[in-house]
Formats: C-alpha cells, structure tokens, sequence
C-alpha cells in the first residue's frame, strides 16, 4: 500500500504548470509553480514546516506549547496543520482586511484567531503586530514563529522551492518571478536560483502599487499576503534584480483570467505575479525559461476578486458586469 501517515508528509514537490493561454504571443515559455498542491493550500506550508522543526530542536518549542503568530491566513494553517499533529495550541492574529473564509478555514483547523484593524500604524497597540507579541507575553509556553524575523521562513525556500525548481527546469529556468510579502520566497529561492546558476538566473519581484518595496510608503491595497509597509529582514535586498509594480486593477484581472483561462483557481497575488512575469518574458531572449511562483489557491476569496459585486464596488469592474437571473432570460 502507497501511503503517508500524514498529510503534513506532502508539503512541497508541487508541479509546475504552462500557463499557455494568458502568455499568448509571447515566444518563451512561462511556467507556474502552483502551490496550492501543498496539503494546506498555500506556499506556506514550507516554512511552517521549517520553522515549527527547527524551533523544536532549539528548545524555543516544547511539548504542549503555543503558536502566536500574526498571520493572513497561509501562513497560520501551514502552522496548525503541524500544530495540530505535534499537540500544539494555536493563537493567530489577523488584520480585519483578511477575507472572513480565511479566518474560518484556520478555526476549523482547531486554531484560535483575534481579528485586529488594518488602518493603525505596525507600533499601535491595537495593530496586528502588537496584539501578537501582547499575547505571547501573556501565554505560558508561547512561541512566536515570527515569518518576518525568521530565518528558517527564506531557508525553507532555500531548501526546497529552489532546488525543485532547478531540478523540473533540468536547470534551463532563466528567470524567477514571485510577489514578496515577508520576502522568503523571493529571498530563499532567489538566493539557491542564483548560487547553483552561477548568477544566471534573474531574479524579479512583484510588488503592489504603494509599498515599500517598489518605492510606495505602505499606502493600503487590496490584494492580500504581499507588500509591506516595512522592511522585514527575512527580505534580502541582494537577491532582486528588478521590482515591479503591479495595479490591484490588473493583479484581479489576470487573477479571474487564470481561473478562465487557465483553469487555475488562484488567489489575488497570483495574478499580480502573473502580470509582472509576462511583462519580464516578453522582453526576454528567445531561450528564457520564465517561473513565476503562485502562491496559493482562490477558495478563500470568492467573496471578493470572483464576487462581481465586490469587483464593481472597488470600480474594478463596471457596474453592470454581474449578471442577475433577468440578464441571463433576456
Ligand atoms: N501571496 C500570498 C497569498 C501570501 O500569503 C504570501 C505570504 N505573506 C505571499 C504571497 C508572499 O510570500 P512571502 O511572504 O514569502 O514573500
């Protein structure tokens, strides 16, 4: 019998996929390494892995410990799907900006959550950052992962997305786009890309219009689990080539069309990566080979990017677009 005796056995080894149709006319190929294959749905699966073992052997985690962490929603189930098999409590700490599917998805993994406001400046006591570091004063055995601090959150990367990356490529991936959140994706397998390439590789980070790391000062946004309005230092300045910007208009666009014309059901920062990977592919040389990394799946986001009411109430959409039972009899 073929079997794991748990799901956490499945994190990483996800596929990558030809995205054919929406990088029409464009010459090289444009690969996606779809991570909602990862058995919690989303890249974070991997640095929740990392950092749960490696703070285990530190000691900083002991048996019948606490998970605080601030968290948008990935990063908390990958933490509570091993929180859960290793009897673990979780606490995660969401900004009211975090659709409510994904707070209920991290309840039903059996975590807690606290929902915090979005508008406060990160030293507010009532910001998500603060309340998390609140609780963990307070909680006996609390452990604070901390994805934005943690070294093991790029390691993660540097262990296994870039290696499955340069072994599925069989080494011909000349460029690698990703959106940078905490920034250990792009660091971790940007830094392995570009050791084992010998610098070949280029590497390209998407950014929301208004933060930090395209030169915006943190102004709000509405795609969700990227851009910052501080540096983290799980973000490596060195790795990065080039930041592109990318509208929260275009980033819901390409999104709804990866899920129709790609069939690929992806979250809000999989569009804007998308949208910055074929603006690099169409002006690379004929023989590049362009990944773009999506990081995860668009379940938790049916009530705002594939809601045409919510799409039509941010003008991303013009106010007739969703079709009412009438529309469609006419
Ligand atoms: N997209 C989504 C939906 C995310 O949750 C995250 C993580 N915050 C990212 C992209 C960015 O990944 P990273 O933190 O590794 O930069």
């Amino acid at each position: 019998m073929r079997y794991v005796e748990h799901v956490s056995e499945l994190v990483g080894n996800t596929p990558l996929v030809a995205l054919g149709r929406v990088s029409a006319g464009i010459d090289v190929p444009v690969l996606a390494k779809v991570e909602y294959f990862n058995p919690g749905g989303s890249v974070k699966d991997r640095i929740a892995l990392k950092m749960i073992d490696a703070a285990e052997e530190s000691g900083e985690l002991r048996p019948g410990g606490t998970i605080v962490e601030p968290t948008s929603g990935n990063t908390g189930v990958g933490l509570a799907m091993i929180a859960q098999r290793r009897g673990y409590r979780c606490v995660f700490v969401c900004p009211d900006k975090v659709g409510e599917d994904k707070r209920n998805v991290l309840k039903a993994y059996g975590a807690e959550v606290v929902v915090c406001p979005t508008a406060v400046e990160p030293d507010h006591p009532d910001s998500y950052y603060s309340v998390s570091d609140r609780l963990v004063s307070e909680i006996d055995g609390a452990w604070k992962p901390n994805q934005y601090a943690n070294r093991n959150n790029p390691a993660s990367h540097y262990a296994s997305t870039g290696p499955e990356l340069w072994e599925q490529t069989e080494g011909r991936i000349t460029h690698f786009v990703a959106g940078i959140g905490t920034g250990g994706t792009i660091s971790g397998t940007g830094r392995y890309l570009k050791e084992v390439s010998d610098g070949r590789v280029r590497v390209i980070g998407a950014d929301p219009v208004g933060s930090v790391y395209s030169g915006g000062t943190g102004r709000p946004y509405l795609v969700e689990g990227v851009g910052e309005d501080f540096w983290p230092t799980t973000y490596d300045k060195d790795i990065c080539d080039e930041i592109i910007a990318v509208s929260d208009a275009d980033s819901f666009a390409m999104t709804r069309r990866l899920a129709r014309e790609e069939a690929l059901l992806v979250g809000g920062s999989c569009g804007m990566a998308v949208v910055a990977a074929l603006q690099v592919a169409a002006a690379a040389p004929a023989d590049s080979v362009v990944v773009v990394l999506l990081p995860d799946g668009g379940r938790g986001y049916l009530g705002k990017v594939f809601n045409d009411a919510w799409m039509s109430g941010y003008g991303f959409l013009p106010p007739t677009e969703g079709a009412t039972v009438g529309d469609v009899l006419r």
